[in-house]
This record gives C-alpha cells, structure tokens and sequence, in this order.
C-alpha cells in the first residue's frame, strides 16, 4: 500500500474546505493587498516529542491553505530549548510530516531534512535585534531570580511591581547582555526583559522575559549559546525572518498576540519601508491568527502526558498502535488520507470543543472500505469436516480482492476436505433469522461451495462443541445454486491445511473515559487507562498473507480492518486491528441528531 501518499490535502475530501473563518481573513488580506497577495504559512513544531493527531490538524490547515492559495509552507524545527529536544524526534516529525502527506518548501526526497528549517539558525539574528531593543531603551538586563519575577508579576487583579534593576543604563544593560552571552553567569542568575508596563491588564506585557541563561548544549549550535530566547520572542522574529504570511496557531496563544506584534513593532521603531530610518528597513510584520486545538474523547494529547505514558510503560513506545501519535495512527494501519479526510470535516474554529474519537474511526473505515484488499481470517476457529468432499484434494477458488475496486483483481484461494469457520458461525439451536450454520441448514462459503451441516462432534467431558460434518454440492462452486435455492448466509473460512498462524493484536480505546482528564481530585489521567486497550489473540489467516509487507493494510472479512505490523515474520505474521467494521459512528450521530 502506498505509505508515501504526497497529494494535496484537499484532494478527496471536498466540503470544508476553503470556507473557513481564517482562508475568510487571507482573502480579505489578498483583496487589500496587504501582504502583496502571498500567502507563506508554516508548521513549528518543538521537537520534543511526536506529534499527536491535533498537530495532524494544524499540519492539514497550515498546508492545506498553502495549496490553496498557490502559496508556500514551511516545515520548521522550533528548537530554541536545549533541554528538552532530541534527535529521535525531529526525525521522527519530518518523517510523518511528510507521511500525512504535506509538502514543505525545498522538500526533496533523497534528502529527508532537505528544506526543514531550524529556529536555532536565527539565534545570532535574534540578539542583534535584541542588542537593538536594549539600545532603544525598550529591555534591560534583570537581576531578580525567577521566582522573584514571578512575584514582581502581579496577579489578573493585582498590577505588577517595576523590576529594580529596569533603569539601568543603555550602557550597563549592553555590557551586562554581553556578559551573560559570554557564560559568566550561572543558570537563572539574570534575563533579559523587554520594558513594555508592569500595570498592563495583560500579564504577558508585563515586562515579559526574553532571554534566559541555560548553560546546556544545543543539539545544533553545541555549546556556542548560552542564552536562550523564550517562546514570545523568538516566535515572532522566526516568522518575520521567513516571510511568513500568516502565523497560525492555538487560542492559548490569542494573549499573546499582543506581544508578539510589539516585538516586531519595537524592532520596527526606528525603521522604514526604504531603509532610510536610523535603524534601517523595516522587518516583515506576519498576522498571528488562533483556532480552536483538537480535543479528541478517549485521548490526551499533551505531549507531556504521552511522555509519561511512554516513560512509564503503559505503552509499548511513541508508536504503540494505542497512542494517538501520528507514527502510533500509522503503524495501527490508519492512512493517511484519513486523518487529512477528518481534519478536512472537522474544519477549524474560534471555540474549543471535543471530537468523538468515532468520526476519526468512521473516515478510516471509509477510506480502507475502498482500498483495502478483502481477506480471509478466521479468529475463533471451529474444524468443520466436509465428508463428501475427497481426501487429500485440494482446489483453488477465484476470490475477488475488492469488491469497491475491480481493479485491485483476483486471488486463488485454496480450499480443502477440512476448513475453519468462526465459532460464531455455527449454533445448535439457532434463534430466528439466524442464517448462518447450524444442523440442517445450508450455508454458502464465501467464494467457494454451500455446505450443508450433517453433524456436531462434542468433547465427552465438557458438552462442547469441538467439530462440525458437513457436505458439499459440487454444484455450487462459486457460491451459486443452479437451481436457485435460496441461500442467505454467507460465512468466511480458511482452508486447515493452508491456514497460517498469525497474531492479532485488537486494540480498544487506551481510555476508559471520554475525558482521560476528569478524574476526582488527588486523581490522574493514568487512573482511567483502559486494561483490555490491548488483547493478543490467535488467529487463523488464508496462505496470501504470509509474505505481506509491513505496512500492507487488509479487510479481515466480516472480521475488521488490519495492518500488518513490523514484528512480523513469514513465521508468524502479526496483525494490528486498525479499527472494527461496525460503524458507531452513525450512532452516535443519530443520537447527536436526536438531541
Ligand atoms: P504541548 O503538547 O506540550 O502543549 P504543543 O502541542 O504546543 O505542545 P508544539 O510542538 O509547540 O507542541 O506544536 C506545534 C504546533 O502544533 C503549534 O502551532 C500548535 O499550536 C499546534 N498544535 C498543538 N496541539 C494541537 C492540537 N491539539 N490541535 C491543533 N493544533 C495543535
Ligand atoms: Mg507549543
């Protein structure tokens, strides 16, 4: 199956589409020509951790408006905190980037970080603008520790009080940024702070942080920094250095807006459009716009939280089938298209709100519906012996790969005296309507005979039912009677003598609440993982799959979605249930619909 499905976002999902609140605003910008017509978003990630579905979200809608405006979008690594970031992540973001389907500026495919651009290659761009503000008399150097800034801070209530050292002199201030650049003081000792109001309503203007001193190594600029830029100021400048157009992000960040609009106009003071200012030319001044995160139910999606649930083992990693990372989706089997097909429904909005996790599973079943291969599995196996049929013969049956799909073909299915069925499928004392197997009736094997059960071998012991004796017409091969019975059931099989063992790995919601975080006080969101999230089971699988790639995604007939995992082996093959067949979608929208 196609892992590397780099379309357009938009391709087919349709509606939503371009009719959004902020693709309203970028028209709007387009039709006053405020940023000459162009369009420039980005996705920036902090590469401290995987991505999760939401950023899947803000991936589609970055990207996706790019495309639509004939614009450009950039994949950048926000890596301006030496702490927390690794390796193993960035890799692993611009490998599901890429994977979801986004197409980055400079994206090439023999080189992964081709065009990735990274914040920390501005960090000497950044304290020449800061060197600027503290010239402009618009920062200083602090000396107060952080949890005295804290209290200096103020409350929602409470105006702030005026750091002590905020008058320092222009000169004292430089030496002092000079200083703290240069690694003579130790961690938390000083920061830079911008002078904007310690009475402003909003606490982010109180004259905010902009840089810290954190002697860490960077895993791009070594040990040549020393001092950190903080989130509000770095953000912006990251922005207008990349001609970003509009600067999407999440409604926590709406009080900041205000900040990030005076950094650049504090740059800006000074600077005109020509050069001509005594600072020189303007720098470009990007819009910041917020929308609403996905919240998914049955999901937490804090990057800290999935850390804690990787770090403490209730997961089997970042990727577990059960985690709603991007890689985790992947590996279960989801495609990508969709993941881009529900954030495309999902749309964006001004207000938070949560998403039943259904609708996600209902835009993977309609998309594996038309392009998943049919198979035959059989998960609860019951012997079934055809006694007319002869001894040590064995035949291949046309079976259709995908009935959505006449082009996905047709595959050879052998078929033999002994055969497995579901359990299910059989009952000795069948209730109405119950059209599958039970004594006397007649049942028709998909793609293959109808068989008529003749006989019920049970344990001495236990009562059970341990095998089943029927017959076949060799008429019906293929399914149909030539005189025309009736026949209604239809049941899934595979041949005993061709099955391969494989393991199942069924996966349920990794929460047994919709809301993981609505615990009692004292409580935690682990408290509500779900023990049965993960079920190994044995399964049965027809002889086509022993040779799937990792990866390969296929209907389990009347059984459910699955991919193959990457533990797989000829030996044993392992199969991740990428969701049920059963629909709850349409359910749970009736009873939505129904108030
Ligand atoms: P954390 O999970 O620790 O809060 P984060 O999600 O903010 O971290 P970033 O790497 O900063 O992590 O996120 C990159 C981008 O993805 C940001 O622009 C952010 O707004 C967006 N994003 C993050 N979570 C969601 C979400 N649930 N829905 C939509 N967009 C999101
Ligand atoms: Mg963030």
């Amino acid at each position: 199956m196609a892992e590397n499905n780099r379309s357009a976002s938009t391709e087919d999902s349709g509606n939503k589409e371009g009719s959004d609140f902020i693709r309203e605003i970028i028209r709007e910008h387009n039709r006053s020509g405020r940023f000459g017509g162009r369009v420039h978003t980005r996705f920036p990630p902090e590469p401290n951790g995987y991505l999760h579905i939401g950023h899947a979200k803000s991936i589609c809608l970055n990207y996706g408006i790019a495309a639509d405006f004939g614009g450009k979008f950039n994949l950048r690594m926000d890596d301006t905190n030496p702490e927390k970031e690794e390796q193993e992540y960035v890799d692993a973001i611009i490998d599901d980037v890429r994977w979801l389907g986004a197409q980055w500026t400079g994206m090439r495919d023999d080189d992964p970080r081709a065009g990735v651009i990274w914040a920390s290659d501005y960090f000497q761009q950044m304290y020449d603008w800061a060197v600027e503000l503290i010239r402009k008399g618009l920062a200083f150097v602090c000396d107060l520790t952080p949890d005295q800034v804290r209290e200096h801070r103020g409350t929602l209530t409470e105006p702030g009080r005026d750091s002590p050292y905020r008058n320092r002199s222009i000169e004292e201030n430089l030496d002092l940024f000079d200083r703290m650049r240069r690694g003579e003081f130790p961690d938390g000792s000083r920061t830079l702070r911008a002078k904007i109001d310690m009475n402003s309503p909003n606490l982010n203007l109180r004259d905010p942080v902009m840089y810290r001193i954190v002697h860490a190594t960077h895993h791009n600029t070594g040990d040549n920094w020393c001092i950190y830029p903080m989130y509000d100021w770095a953000h912006g400048l990251e922005d207008s250095i990349e001609g970003i157009t509009h600067s999407i992000c999440t409604l926590e960040f709406e009080n900041h807006r205000p900040l990030y609009d005076w950094f650049i106009n504090a740059i800006n003071l000074g600077r005109t459009d020509d050069g001509s200012g005594p600072w020189g030319k303007k720098i470009h001044h990007p819009q910041q716009i917020e929308f609403a995160r996905l919240n998914l139910t049955y999901t937490v999606m804090s990057k800290r939280k999935l850390l804690e649930l990787v770090k403490g083992g209730h997961v089997r990693g970042w990727d577990d089938p059960r985690m709603p990372t991007i890689s985790g989706l992947r590996r279960r089997g989801v495609p990508p298209e969709a993941i881009r097909n529900f954030c495309s429904t999902i749309g964006v909005a001004k207000v938070e709100g949560v998403v039943e996790i259904q609708l996600l599973e209902h835009h993977i079943r309609e998309h594996l519906n038309r392009a998943a291969p049919r198979v035959m599995a059989v998960m609860k196996p019951l012997k079934v012996v055809i006694d007319n049929y002869p001894e040590g013969r064995v035949e291949f049956l046309e079976a259709v790969n995908n009935p959505e799909d006449p082009a996905a073909g047709t595959r050879q299915v052998p078929f033999s005296r002994e055969i497995y069925i579901e359990e299910d499928d059989f009952r000795e004392d069948p209730p109405k309507k119950y059209y599958r197997l039970s004594p006397g009736a007649e049942v028709r094997l998909r793609w293959g005979y109808l068989i008529r059960c003749v006989g019920v071998d049970k344990d001495p012991a236990t009562g059970q039912v341990v095998r089943l004796h029927c017959t076949y017409d060799p008429a019906t091969r293929g399914g149909n009677a030539p005189d025309g019975r009736k026949v209604k059931g239809t049941i899934h099989w595979v041949s005993a003598a061709h099955a391969v063992p494989a393991e199942a790995r069924l996966y349920d919601h990794l929460f047994t609440k919709p809301d993981p975080d609505d615990v009692p006080p004292g409580g935690d969101f682990k408290d509500c993982l779900n023990p049965n999230s993960l079920q190994v089971a044995a399964c049965l699988v027809e002889p086509s799959l022993v040779n799937a790639a990792a990866g390969s995604r296929v209907q389990f007939e009347r059984v459910g979605y699955f991919c193959v995992d990457r533990d797989s082996t000829p030996q044993r093959p392992v199969f991740n249930r990428t969701v049920t067949l059963k629909d709850s979608w349409a359910k749970v929208e009736k009873a939505l619909a129904g108030g």
